[in-house]
């Protein structure tokens, strides 16, 4: 008899790991099932986030941030470092200090829920049962009564340009070089190349970033994308756009690339070379063929709008299925499905989602921008506030871009709202909750926002949408 759950998570990262916890929360005997393996070759919990995504690339940033600011940022308030140096060996440590920390942190959080980790991978029979294949190939088969799939995703791989993490590095390997490449070529203008390439960038690399679309950061607010552009290039990123790549071939210690653009053909030659062209659902091996459970065109897991995969008690959540790959929307769906499981109100808002990119300076948004609500026949009206009227960012010496805040023309109610400048990746909660509680742009205009902080930028951005920002022309 194999052993009985009320609920198996296959998947410990940050949608499958929330998900274990919050079912066990809810008195739910809960397994969850992850075949991750960290540095060290033991198991890792986390996922893609916690061991080569989001807490590790935040960690070389911050690094890199104190390293460039040395330069960059202290010499204006008066203070000078010279010789200054990085140790790339405590720079590279210090993110896996961090990412050991947190991984061995979920381990703790299972064992105080009484979630039961098992180690191996992962695949879903007829009839909710899971047989896990251990790392020495042995096998074991557990069931449950819900089965939630959080299988992640991976990095997509250029057919001409395949990933050996010694010259041509995906995620992973472009967190773990360990000597400052002298050029470093990024493909995809990204967010993952955006945030890497700063990294590599502010400790001297020569980066240059082909990007294949013809605009840049098309997800973005065009307004914010503009700004960012010329702050990344102030930088020093060589962003190439409308670039297709056609070869990439390792020669002589290095890679010589072939592109082309609107002006021809164009060879460059780089040390390493990262490809971030997006990342596609990981469901390789995870589904018996007779589940039941369906792929997309784009390999997602077929989900309806409470995560479920219209197979009894089976559900799927994470950068595995339709929507943003971003961990706190797959945390989000975790929590939910494990309270619909529970015969609870569950809830995950997609609209209200917020962006974040953690480059100098930051862009963050959340809603909906100016092109989508052309496109939806949505009536809008705009207010915007530049940094450089921020008293607390001119006093940081980091005055740079702007809040911009969409309502709708008629109601107020607010649509979307678009950051680039210090300090938005925690600006932007304020525009969340707003959303959330379906506020107007009148409503954030009346709230009491302190003095002097970055935060008045949405004060005023929002004031501004009725033309009474009391700190800029209207
Ligand atoms: P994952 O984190 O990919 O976890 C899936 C887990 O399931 C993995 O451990 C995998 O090994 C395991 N698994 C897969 N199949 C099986 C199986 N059959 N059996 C057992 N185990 C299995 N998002 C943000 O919101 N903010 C950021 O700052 C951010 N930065 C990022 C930086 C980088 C460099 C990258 C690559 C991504 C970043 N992301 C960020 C995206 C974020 O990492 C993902 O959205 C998030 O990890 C998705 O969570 P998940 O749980 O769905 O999948
Ligand atoms: P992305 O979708 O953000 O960017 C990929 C870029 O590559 C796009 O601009 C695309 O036009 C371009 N591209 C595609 N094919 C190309 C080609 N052949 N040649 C040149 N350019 C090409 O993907 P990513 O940067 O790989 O990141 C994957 C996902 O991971 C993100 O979309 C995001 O969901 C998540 N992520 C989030 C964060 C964050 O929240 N801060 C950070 C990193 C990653």
């Amino acid at each position: 008899m194999s052993e009985k759950f009320d609920v198996i998570v296959i998947g410990a990262g940050p949608a499958g790991y929330v998900a274990a916890i919050r079912a066990a929360q809810l008195g739910l005997k809960t397994a969850c099932v992850d075949a991750f393996v960290g540095k060290d070759g033991k198991q890792a919990l986390g996922g893609t986030c916690l061991n080569v995504g989001c807490i590790p690339s935040k960690a070389l940033l911050d690094s890199s941030k104190q390293f460039h600011n040395l330069a960059h940022n202290l010499p204006a308030h008066g203070i000078s470092v010279e010789n200054a140096k990085v140790d790339l060996g405590t720079f590279i440590g210090r993110k896996d200090k961090i990412v050991k920390q947190f991984t061995g942190g979920i381990g703790q959080l299972f064992k105080a829920n009484k979630v039961t980790a098992f180690f191996g991978k992962g695949k879903l029979l007829k009839g909710n049962n899971v047989e896990i294949t251990g790392n020495d190939g042995s096998k074991q088969t557990i069931s449950a009564t819900n089965v939630i799939l959080a299988s992640g995703s991976v990095p997509i791989e250029l057919p001409f340009a395949k990933f050996d993490n010694k010259y041509i590095l995906d995620n992973a390997g472009a967190l773990d070089i360990n000597e400052v490449p002298k050029r470093l070529g990024v493909i995809g203008a990204g967010v993952i190349g955006l945030e890497l390439g700063s990294v590599w960038r502010r400790l001297g690399s020569e980066v240059t970033v082909l990007e294949a679309l013809p605009d840049f950061l098309g997800v973005a607010d065009p307004d914010i994308a503009k700004i960012a552009f010329k702050e990344f290039t102030k930088l020093g990123l060589d962003i190439k756009l409308g670039a297709k790549l056609s070869k990439a071939e390792i020669k002589n210690n290095a890679v010589a690339l072939t592109y082309e653009d609107k002006d021809g053909k164009h060879e460059i030659t780089v040390d390493k070379l990262l490809v971030a062209v997006g990342r596609r659902a990981y469901t390789d091996g995870l589904l018996a063929d007779d589940t039941g459970v369906k792929l997309d065109e784009r390999g997602r897991i077929v989900v309806d709008e409470h995560n479920h995969t219209g197979v009894d008690g089976v559900w799927a959540i994470g950068d595995a299925v339709r929507g943003p790959m971003l961990a706190h929307k797959g945390s989000e769906e975790g929590v939910a499905v494990a309270e619909w499981i529970a015969g609870k109100a569950g809830h995950v808002n997609l609209d209200t989602v917020p962006w974040v990119i953690y480059t100098e300076p930051e862009i963050a948004w959340a809603g909906k921008t100016e092109k989508q609500l052309k496109e939806e026949g949505v009536p809008y009206k705009v207010g915007t506030f530049p940094f450089a009227a921020i008293g607390r960012a001119v006093a940081m010496n980091e005055a740079i871009g702007q809040v911009k805040v969409i309502a709708h023309a008629d109601t107020d109610r607010l649509l979307g709202v678009h950051m680039v400048g210090p300090g938005v990746s925690e600006l932007i909660a304020e525009a969340v909750v707003a959303m959330e509680f379906k506020g107007s742009a009148e409503d954030l205009a009346r709230i009491v926002h302190a003095h002097p902080t970055l935060s008045e930028a949405v004060h005023e951005a929002a004031l501004s949408v009725d033309k009474r920002a009391i700190h800029k022309g209207n």
